[in-house]
């Protein structure tokens, strides 16, 4: 039986990101960015004005200021802005040559051509100056992150229309058990519905992941095999869920066993002491998730997550830590490192943590909701009310 810390570091040292491809801008989003971009130019690429108004030369004295032409975005002056004159510019048009200083148009009375500036202004008031926002050359986004809105805003201002991404990691998903139907179906007494297919599903792709192969197989060992083997070969990542604890139908481990090197397969954590992780030859990596659907959605977030978003080639892998004081008491494993599901909120100067209720493997009502896990050591002592504990977030607060 292998520490958390100790899983998490043997399977980490076998995940490396799985190759890089481009994408358009508009899917850009959500991507892992494959390499360092920098700005092509400075931006703005000339000094421009940041409100609509005059654009003058700071100091001169003149009382009413000849307007020579209006300056749009997008449009260069003709003429040069010499003591005396002015030029009427709009929010982002290109300063005239001569003028350092735009006066906003609220502060000018224009009459029959002339400004009147109802005050002076200072030297590069109200102008942008060549590079205020990029540097040509200057790096904008670092290898590594993942794409979001700004990200994407940046791309396109740097003229990075197909954007260089790691490709997702090809994950297939196999559900295990005799006693599983299908979720439109009524179990039949012993039945349950498959809810962890569709569940991990999900959490793949929250981790990056394409998800290209899913099944259900029965507790046969020929059937699992061929459906195992299947999976494998149509992904980089096979995920299964059940069949992997000390039952006499639970033949995962074994099968791993035939197909791949396994590297534990058990784990000193609750939910989900069964977990088990392998790697075929060609460096494909099998996770042997446990059934009960709080265990196989938790040691998908702690442990298979992580793995994903490296493979995914992503520079942050782990979700944020933070110290959290509990609201109530609660009670550890003995033995076990326990992660907690509990929602936590910002009161009084603290992140409070507060249970989701019964934390039994097979309630999923334990994690709806939940934006933390909290990290409990074993004892034997509750931790009191009011004690700090270690969470790590899931969610934005
Ligand atoms: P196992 O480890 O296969 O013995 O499964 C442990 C428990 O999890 C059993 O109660 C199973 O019915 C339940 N379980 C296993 N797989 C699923 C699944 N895909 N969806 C919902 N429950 C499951
Ligand atoms: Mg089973």
């Amino acid at each position: 039986m292998v520490q958390v810390g100790e899983a998490l570091d043997r399977i980490l040292a076998r995940a490396e990101p799985l190759g890089t491809e481009t994408v358009d801008l508009t899917a850009a989003r959500g991507r892992i960015l494959a390499q360092d971009i920098a700005a092509d130019d400075d931006l703005p690429a000339l000094p421009r004005s940041s409100v609509d108004g005059y654009a003058v030369i700071a100091g001169d004295t003149a009382g009413a200021l000849e307007v020579l032409e209006e300056v749009t975005a997008g449009r260069l002056a003709l003429t040069q802005v010499r003591a005396g004159s002015a030029v009427r510019i709009m929010t982002g048009g290109a300063l005239p040559e001569g003028a350092n200083a735009v006066v906003m148009v609220e502060d000018v009375d224009e009459i029959d051509g002339r400004a009147i500036l109802q005050h002076r202004p200072r030297p590069g008031e109200n102008v942008h100056p060549p590079g205020m926002d990029l540097a040509r050359g200057q790096s904008v986004l670092c290898r590594g992150i993942r794409v979001g809105a700004a990200e994407v805003g940046l791309l396109a201002t740097v003229g990075c229309a197909r954007v260089p991404v790691f490709r997702k990691p090809r994950v297939a998903v196999l559900a295990t058990g005799d006693e599983l139907v299908e979720p439109q179906e009524t179990p039949p007494p012993g039945s349950v519905r498959d809810s962890n297919r569709f569940a991990l599903m999900a959490a793949a792709e929250d981790a990056g992941a394409e998800v290209v192969w899913q099944a259900h197989a029965r507790d046969d060992e020929a059937q699992l095999e061929q459906a195992m083997r299947e999976g494998l070969a149509a992904a980089d990542v096979l995920l299964t869920s059940g069949g992997v604890s000390m039952g006499t139908r639970d033949l995962i481990k074994p099968l791993l066993e035939k197909m791949a090197t396994i590297h534990f397969g058990r784990v000193s954590f609750k939910p989900g002491k069964p977990l088990t992780f392998a790697t075929t030859a060609e460096g494909k990596l099998a996770f042997g998730l446990p059934g009960f659907p709080v265990s196989s959605l938790v040691t998908l977030e702690v442990f298979v997550r992580p793995a994903l978003l490296k493979l995914g080639g992503a520079e942050r892998v782990l979700r944020p830590r933070v110290e959290v004081v509990l609201e109530h008491e609660i009670r550890p494993d003995a033995v076990r490192l326990e992660y907690q599901r509990a929602t936590v909120t910002w009161q009084d100067q603290h992140f409070v943590a507060r249970t989701t209720g019964l934390q039994s493997s097979s309630r999923l009502m334990s994690i709806v909701g939940a934006n933390a896990l909290l990290e409990i050591g074993p004892g034997s002592e509750p931790l009191a009310k009011g004690t700090m504990v270690q969470a790590l977030l899931l969610a934005n607060l």
